[in-house]
């Protein structure tokens, strides 16, 4: 202001100086419009330095989020953004930037979040006011998924929210387990369709052209026997996975003798390995008990599911292995066969539901459930599996677990003596 008014008095005190004093008219004139330049560039530049700062008071402007709404909204666990009428961004917890990265207040939130579905909701959370949900997607740097609400936040006598709260709550979870539970439910239907099928095609052929055909009529009931049994497989594989998943959690007293469950699950499959020309040998299991935490029928259906596959998969290898060594305090439990072996592309998915190796094992059809079932019963027992196999040399199925003391010996344990004063 004062640097304007100079030079402006300057030219007004000049003018005054012309009209008294004639012959210095000239000289007066001259400076006078110098004085005037002068005075309207000062002016000029005052003018654009307070266009500059005008937008920079309204981005002040209100002064928001105070702090104590900052800190509820830096206590939320999920991740929360504040943003204004402009969708610019006032606002960030931690939690979001741990989810998302830091971000620059100031900066257009669907800058960061580019969703048509996000930014009409935001569109609409500014014009009606109201609540906003709307599911938001990422694919990098990984697959989430979120849903998403958009709060307007109105002060104390305020008509219209002036910043609205963007909460992110994760549902990455629970869509992949969605996902899963489809894609069970429509594997395990085709496995169960695909006997059905065959039985109700042998149903017609033998009740129209093979009806007088005693010999055909043989073959297809047996080929049918085969079918129901696999169905029957089938379902006992479901729901022994089904009872798994909804089974309590391993007491960390319960007990069991591993070298007795080897040498049961043994004895069970030795007349049928026996049959293929695949006897049994158990190594390392007779130098007395080793208990680990365990569940019985649990890791007896483990071992039962690992010979099977031995039996089945390990024709040609004229023998099977099944052992137990002892390691310090851990003791490692295995099944070996010397067949067909796996090549290394498919081990790391034998544990998955319905998986199966279609190669050299396409002849034997399993369910592709079994190592599934191995392996949901030793993530409960807090171990899991190992494979180790060579293509033509066959496989080694092994598990490890830690070695405690049997539950009677702990029982038996001197209690300690703790002295009250
Ligand atoms: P399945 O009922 O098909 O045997 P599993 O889940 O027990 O289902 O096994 C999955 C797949 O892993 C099998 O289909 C087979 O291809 C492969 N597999 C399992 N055990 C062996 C083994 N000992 N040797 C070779 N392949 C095996």
């Amino acid at each position: 202001m004062r640097r304007t008014l100079v030079p402006a008095t300057l030219a007004l005190g000049l003018l005054i100086v012309a009209v008294a004093v004639p012959d210095a008219r000239v000289l007066v004139g001259a400076t006078g419009v110098l004085a005037l330049v002068v005075a309207l560039l000062t002016r000029g530049r005052r003018s654009r330095r307070s266009l500059l700062r005008a937008p920079q008071r309204a981005r002040l402007a209100p002064l928001w989020p105070d702090a104590s709404i900052k800190s509820v909204v830096e206590a939320m666990r999920e991740p929360a953004f504040v943003i204004d009428r402009m969708l610019a961004l006032r606002f960030g917890n931690g939690a979001a930037s741990r989810a998302f990265g830091g971000s620059t207040l100031g900066d257009p939130f669907p800058m960061r979040f580019r969703a048509p579905d996000l930014l009409a909701a935001l569109e609409a959370a500014v014009s009606d006011g109201e609540v906003q949900s709307v599911d938001y997607a990422e694919r990098a740097p990984a697959d989430r998924s979120w849903s998403v609400d958009i709060l307007p936040i109105r002060g104390a006598g305020e008509g219209r929210a002036s910043f609205f709260l963007v909460l992110f709550r994760d549902h990455t979870q629970a869509r992949r387990l969605e996902r899963m539970r489809t894609d069970f439910v429509a594997n395990a239907s085709h496995e169960l369709r695909t006997p059905l099928a065959s039985l109700t095609g042998f149903i017609e052929t033998l009740k129209g052209p093979a009806r007088d055909d005693a010999a055909a009529r043989l073959r297809f009931l047996d080929i049918m026997g085969d079918q129901a049994a696999r169905m029957s497989r089938l379902i006992d594989d479901l729901l022994s996975l089904s009872r798994i998943e909804t089974k309590r959690r391993l007491r960390a007293d319960e007990r069991v003798d591993l070298a007795e469950v080897l040498a049961s699950v043994v004895q069970q499959f030795t007349p049928a390995s026996a049959e293929k020309g695949l006897p049994i040998e158990l190594t390392g299991a007779d130098a007395g008990p080793v208990f680990v935490n365990g569940d019985r029928d649990e890791l007896t259906q483990v071992f039962a599911n690992l010979l099977e596959n031995a039996c089945k998969y390990g024709d040609g290898g004229g023998r099977i292995l099944v052992g137990l060594r002892r390691d310090g305090s851990v003791a490692e439990a295995f099944v070996q066969d010397f067949g067909q072996g796996i090549a290394p592309e498919h081990v790391p998915r034998l544990t998955e539901r319905f998986y199966r190796v279609e190669e050299g094992s396409s002849r034997i059809r399993g369910t592709g459930l079994g190592l599934s079932i191995v392996r949901n019963v030793l993530i409960r027992h807090h171990t899991r599996l190992t494979v180790s196999s060579i293509p033509g040399q066959g496989s080694t199925f092994a598990v490890r677990f830690g070695i405690r003391a049997s539950a009677s010996s702990e029982k038996t344990k001197p209690k300690q003596r703790v002295e009250l004063s």
